[in-house]
């Protein structure tokens, strides 16, 4: 029997806000004091009333159009009862029966898709995000051990705190990492969420199950299991793969999975039962009674024409102010950089990934630009098109290579993260100087790293480094004479190899007046005096 996998998420994030959903006390992911960012709302005391955070709406509809969905025009807040220490109020203030948003879609890189609709020859599978709400989230409990009582910090509880829930529609642990992984970078270029999910501020629920594909026609899925508690996106992908052969063996067996919630593992690379699947919740939601509706419109100019409607209520959301706060999302930036400098797919993904380094890099890109501009200026070729734009687009290459390969090493002297340029001394004006410089061949690559490494750690500019260290390439034969004379006759053997036609002495002797001039000779030009001198 052939097994396929049914996968699907429920994905969390903490909203970055600066206060709470339903009162003035902080956000505040980074408080380390407990119970100092709470008040009578938040701690639930009777006679209070909730207010709502506007900005926290906002954000959760700027998440829904990021993934196309459709924006409720009208909606409301609920109550979920339960009773848990870490819940002041004694429920949770949510949606239920009308998410925000709603019906969304997410494409992911993947060719090998059966979920109907989805286009066989595309190399990108579509995830379908049935819902995003808004909801609240709930104090945090620290369980001591060897102690018989806990300790709860309400610094969380009242955080603004969204759920996004997909279709299950994936069916490897590898698609749910391409998925939650675009999904947090979405979120952190759109400011909506830090969504660290070390931190706890997106947290990823997995529900998973498998399905006997003769039976594809009966449309009948089999038993989920949930896993819970998965602190990171690798760790859910793990899961989710060996949660996969885990149910297979079960069925394989002739035997049922049990409906249950388990948990990660990572010593093990295990998921282990939880608990096992109570009977339903009964949650009694029931209309917030004391917030107002929520109201969305399109454009500023339908709210005269739904005055009626709306008057005397809290004041609509408008989709087009929503929208034009938005930022250029994570894919729109691959494409637009393919366009625009045409780098390999992996150096895009990078500056990417890294949204502080592309952004670095696209300053870099406009100021080489500039300088491409006035070469052609200087050399007379302005208008010259096919010329200009090889050489930006050399320029733009070799910006990327120096950033990609140099920076990582010169960063973790003093951050430890690519994506950390806040105090770094290379300013993009002074990259861009230095990528001239090479591309001009003033410098050689030995050189150029060379130079790099004291801009980093100076924050001076190329020109001033090379004159006070002396390290500019040497080009000039007459300054290059005596050295590569020096080299003849101390390797007469190898003048006497190269001279009867072995290529291998010419470079060995390259490389000798390259250690002889201290890197500083432009081997192109070497090469041509040795060849003049020796033949
Ligand atoms: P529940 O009522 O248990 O919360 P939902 O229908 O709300 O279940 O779905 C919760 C999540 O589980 C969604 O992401 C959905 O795609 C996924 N899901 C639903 N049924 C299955 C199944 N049989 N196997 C795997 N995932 C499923
Ligand atoms: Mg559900």
């Amino acid at each position: 029997m052939k097994y396929k996998p049914v996968i699907g998420l429920e994905i969390h994030a903490e909203l970055k806000t600066r206060t709470k959903m339903f009162c003035d006390s902080l956000n505040d992911p980074n408080e380390k004091h407990p119970n100092v960012n709470i008040c009578p709302v938040c701690m639930g005391h009777p006679g209070t009333l909730p207010v709502i955070n506007q900005e926290a709406v906002k954000k959760v509809i700027m998440a829904g159009l990021a993934l196309n969905c459709k924006i409720a025009e009208g909606t409301f807040f609920e109550r979920k009862n339960y009773f848990y220490p870490d819940l002041p109020k004694g429920y949770q203030i949510s949606q239920y029966q009308k998410p925000l948003c709603q019906n969304g879609v997410l494409e992911i890189p993947n060719p090998k898709s059966q979920i109907p609709d989805n286009d066989q020859n595309s190399n990108t599978k579509k995830i379908r995000v049935t819902r995003i709400h808004l909801e609240e989230d709930a104090g945090r409990l620290y369980h001591l051990p060897d102690k018989d009582y806990s300790l709860v910090d309400y610094n969380r509880a009242g955080v603004p705190l969204m759920e996004l829930v997909t279709e299950p529609d994936f069916e490897t642990g590898w698609e749910v990492r391409k998925f939650t992984e675009e999904l947090q970078l979405m979120w952190q270029y759109l400011n909506i969420s830090e969504a660290n999910m070390e931190k706890g501020e997106m947290r990823v629920e997995v529900n998973i199950s498998l399905r006997d594909e003769q039976q594809e026609t009966s449309n009948k899925f089999g038993i989920k299991v949930e896993i819970k508690n998965l602190n990171s996106i690798k760790f859910a992908a793990d899961a989710v793969d060996y949660e996969i052969s885990r149910q297979k063996e079960i069925l394989e067996a002739g035997e049922k999975v049990k409906q249950e919630t388990r948990g990660w593992n990572e010593n093990k690379k295990q998921t282990f039962s939880q608990r096992s699947k109570e009977e339903a919740h009964d949650y009694r939601y029931f209309p917030e009674p004391d917030l107002p509706p929520l109201y969305v419109v399109s454009t500023k100019s339908q709210i005269s024409n739904h005055k009626s409607q709306i008057q005397n209520r809290s004041e609509p959301f408008i989709i087009e102010d929503i929208r034009a706060e938005m930022v250029e999302l994570p894919q729109q930036r691959r494409e637009r950089f393919k366009k625009r400098y045409n780098l390999p797919d992996r150096d895009i993904e990078i500056l990417t990934v890294n949204k502080q380094l592309g952004d670095y890099y696209e300053h870099v890109a406009s100021e080489l630009d500039a300088a491409a501009r006035d070469y052609h200026k200087k050399m007379g070729r302005v208008g010259e098109e096919p010329v200009e734009k090889h050489v930006t687009e050399k320029l733009h290459s070799l910006a990327a290579n120096y950033m990609i390969t140099e920076f990582p090493m010169l960063m973790s002297a003093w951050a430890g993260e690519i994506n950390e340029l806040e105090g770094f001394r290379i300013e993009p004006e002074a990259l861009a100087e230095l990528m001239v410089l090479v591309f001009h061949k003033e410098l050689s690559s030995t050189g150029a790293k060379a130079v790099l490494k004291e801009m980093a750690e100076t924050g001076l500019h190329p020109e001033q480094i090379m004159k006070e260290k002396d390290l500019g390439q040497v080009s000039d034969t007459r300054e290059l004479q005596k050295a590569v004379e020096k080299i003849i006759s101390d390797n007469p053997k190898a003048a006497e190899d190269f001279k009867a036609g072995r290529e291998a002495s010419l470079k060995f002797l390259i490389g000798m007046a390259m250690r002889e001039t201290k890197g500083k000779a432009n081997p192109q030009v070497v090469e041509q005096m040795l060849k003049n001198m020796i033949r």
